[in-house]
């Protein structure tokens, strides 16, 4: 705006107001110098598109090689990379979608070059026919009777010269305006996108310290989003239909629970039965299609989002942890602790002796996503990180990945008490997580197919029997429970005493 505008602004005062001049020196020589301009314009507009389409293209090669750039330079990509020996072909990538960028960047900048050379030329040998017309026209006229004079001549060639610097410079405008637009057209294309989790208009607060945690799914139905088709990278590809609609298969079907304040309910099923959805759905990660989600009778889609973020904290598979100081990754989860709650959170995780060990303590900072902790040491982090957060419910997935039996244990140390006292919806891997369940529910293809303890399920002799015996009873799996009973390779074992299996 600042420079296009005001370009434009003075340009047309000069335009309009030399054009007058002109028209009033001589309206036929003006007319003999503006008679190539239409075309010029027409020109321009189709010189304008093709800058657009191809600035759109550069766009997108701009976006492919930030994200193969930050793919293949994180951690994550790096390792991959060397693991497989695939730098040369990370280098091949990144190299040809570079040529395409540079091919793509020296075309935009070539593009209506020569034409504005043309026009150049054409406004700099005006003055000359000018000066040719109008003195044939002198040298023709009969003495005494002259219409042009030679002082209009030189005045009417300055001025236009005046002329055309603005007409060249709106021309160049059009052009460059008409390239941003594609760029405009990008970041609209998300600006505009609909949020489609937002806190409804009769959305209320719902104090943390007055949740008990109880949560529902009332008939609860639920499908992803189709993935949007591939629509063209930019308008010179040609726009084609867009697809048939896709039938989406539900995800979870009429899926109904309750989990009680303070119980403990592990998800069990098998891989993509739809346990992950299925937590995704109570901090309205996604909203249900049909049915409700309900947190202590309330609809979520009632509860306001930023409520519903500090009733609810989650310990993912994957540990997400930030390129900052422990300590920075652990405020997270409350930003105004102190250091003896930071420290007690990570005394519970047990992390904190593992912290003081390190010369830079709880300011070591943890590297891009945590690499420079081992897998068990990140699971604790983001325990304690929870922990800090003291949320009402916490929604757990356990990680699959085998830690050593060390790093196991302390893991599973430092859930326990995390999950002690409040609502818990895990998805669980562990043997221990399951048999401390107060409910399971066993999940196959989006539906709840058994519900109910341990003992009860595998007295029925259904999936929940066959996979724990897939899952535990195959390998000499031992797990431990509070009570310090021990289960080898899945024979229940009464504790003497314990009421339950
Ligand atoms: P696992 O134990 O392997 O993690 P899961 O029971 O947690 O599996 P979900 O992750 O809930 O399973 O997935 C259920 C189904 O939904 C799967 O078929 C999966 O492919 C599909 N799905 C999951 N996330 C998405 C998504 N974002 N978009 C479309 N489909 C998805």
């Amino acid at each position: 705006i600042t420079d296009t505008a005001s370009s434009i602004l003075s340009n047309v005062v000069i335009l309009i107001s030399t054009l007058v001049a002109m028209l009033w020196l001589s309206w036929q020589l003006t007319v003999l110098s503006l008679f190539l301009s239409p075309v010029f314009v027409w020109i321009t507009r189709k010189v304008g598109k093709t800058r657009q389409q191809i600035a759109a293209r550069t766009q997108q090669s701009m976006a492919e090689i930030s994200a193969i750039t930050e793919e293949t330079l994180s951690v994550s990509g790096i390792l991959l990379s060397k693991a497989f020996g695939r730098q040369r072909h990370e280098i091949e990538r990144f190299r040809s979608e570079s040529g395409r960028l540079a091919e793509l960047e020296i075309r935009q900048q070539m593009i209506g070059r020569s034409f504005f050379a043309v026009v150049q030329i054409f406004f700099s040998i005006t003055p000359a026919l000018v000066y040719l017309v109008a003195g044939v026209v002198i040298a023709h006229q009969p003495v005494g009777e002259l219409t042009i004079q030679a002082g209009t001549i030189v005045a009417f060639t300055t001025l236009q010269s005046r002329l055309f610097f603005p007409i060249g410079q709106m021309l160049q405008v059009s052009v460059e305006v008409q390239a941003s637009m594609a760029l405009f057209d990008r970041i609209f294309e998300y600006l505009d996108m609909p949020h489609e989790i937002v806190d409804s208009p009769t959305a209320h607060r719902m104090p943390a310290d007055t949740v008990r945690g109880g949560v529902r799914f009332d008939d609860v139905w639920f499908r992803y989003d189709a993935p949007p088709p591939s629509a063209p990278t930019s308008p010179v590809d040609g726009a084609q239909g867009a697809p048939p609609p896709i039938a989406r298969e539900w995800t979870l079907q009429a899926v109904d629970l309750d989990i009680r304040p303070g119980q403990l309910a592990a998800l069990v099923g098998p891989s993509g039965a739809g346990k992950t959805t299925m937590t995704y759905l109570v901090p309205r990660m996604y909203d249900v299609d049909r049915g409700a989600v309900r947190i202590d009778d309330v609809d979520v889609r009632e509860i306001r989002l930023a409520s519903l973020g500090d009733i609810i904290g989650m310990v993912t598979q994957e540990t997400y942890l930030f390129h900052t100081s422990i300590r920075q990754n652990l405020l997270y989860g409350k930003p105004d602790a102190t250091q003896g709650q930071l420290e007690a959170a990570a005394r519970a995780a047990f992390i904190h002796d593992r912290i003081a060990e390190m010369p830079e303590g709880y300011d070591t900072v943890v590297g891009e996503r945590g690499y420079r902790m081992s897998g068990g040491e990140k699971q604790r982090l983001a325990i304690a990180r929870v922990v800090l957060k003291d949320p009402r419910i916490l929604i757990l997935d356990e990680a699959t990945s085998s830690l050593d039996t060390t790093s196991e244990r302390l893991v599973q140390e430092a859930l326990r008490p995390l999950m002690r006292g409040r609502t818990t919806l895990a998805i669980a891997h562990r043997l221990s997580t399951i048999l401390a369940a107060d409910v399971i529910f066993v999940v196959d293809q989006g539906r709840i197919v058994e519900r109910g303890t341990h003992a009860e399920l595998l007295r029925e002799g259904g999936l929940y029997a066959r996979l724990y015996q897939q899952q535990f009873q195959g390998g000499a799996v031992e797990a431990e429970c509070e009570d310090g009973v021990v289960l080898t390779t899945g024979e229940v074992v009464p504790a003497p005493g314990s009421q339950s299996a």
